[in-house]
């Protein structure tokens, strides 16, 4: 195993979820963000839902990084409710793939999750690609089995890493929305796990790569993560929705990162 103090920009990614409930609100947050994020040397993303990324994209595209929270593998087709990699090409430039709220309510697999993975690729889309464990499985010492499993087939059709943008964020899922984060140390563990397994699929490539942190992150406990070696930046969840919170663990990104 070894630490990395590599040249990565930090980045820090807002899931909105399924919030907020109107265009106005989602137009008022992203620009209350975008001030809030303002000469602050960290990458800033906000990914909200899909109905609102045009009106955010509109108002504060340029000043933040826009991200979609999912995407279907195919370009076009009888795939009710998806949205299409053509469909976010150009308003997006990132998408979270894998989140733990998609595998457990939407089934999506690791094998899904692979060929989104290299469709966003194609498609110019730079994947925020989620993986992590649940409560039992941590449980069970199988924690980076289930990293290594999820990592490996989500990226088996990649055939390098440098130049393609894509990020992986850790997050544990029982962290996820708990309000229990994990430690510094376990993530920090996690992040070392990670990046030497994408050194052994492209050495040069996993050097390129944001390893973020995600689960319960705040403005309170954001320093004990992203003052590890290893961890890039944070994927973020409820605390995004606050846009001087958010603030906040941007400018600690950018004091510790940038
Ligand atoms: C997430 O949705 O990816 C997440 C980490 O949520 P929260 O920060 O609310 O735990």
């Amino acid at each position: 195993m070894t630490t990395s103090n590599g040249p990565r920009r930090p980045v820090i990614a807002g899931n909105w979820k399924m919030n907020p409930a109107s265009q106005k609100e989602a137009v008022a947050l992203a620009t209350a963000v975008a001030e809030s994020v303002q000469d602050l040397d960290a990458t800033t993303v906000i990914c909200p839902p899909t109905m609102w990324l045009l009106p955010v994209v509109r108002s504060v595209g340029g000043s933040v990084g826009i991200g979609a929270q999912t995407m279907a593998a195919e370009e076009s087709g009888a795939f009710t409710g998806e949205t299409s990699p053509l469909m976010l090409r150009g308003i997006a430039d990132w998408v979270i793939l894998g989140h733990s709220e998609r595998r457990q309510y939407y089934g999506e697999t690791d094998e899904t999750v692979r060929g989104k993975v290299v469709s966003a690729l194609a498609h110019g889309l730079r994947p925020i690609l989620a993986v992590g464990e649940h409560f039992e499985e941590r449980a069970a010492g199988a924690t980076e089995a289930v990293i290594d499993r999820q990592l490996r087939i989500a990226l088996a059709d990649l055939d390098r890493i440098a130049g393609s943008g894509l990020t992986i964020a850790y997050e544990p899922v029982w962290a996820i929305g708990t309000g229990n984060a994990a430690t510094g140390d376990d993530a920090q563990a996690a992040a070392i796990q990670i990046r030497d397994l994408l050194r052994e699929l492209d050495v040069a490539g996993a050097e390129e790569v944001a390893v973020l942190y995600g689960g319960s992150v705040t403005p309170d406990n954001a320093r004990e993560f992203l003052a590890q070696p290893d961890i890039d930046g944070a994927l973020v969840g409820g605390a995004s929705l606050d846009a001087d919170g958010f603030g906040r663990i941007v400018a600690c990104a950018a004091e510790l990162h940038g």
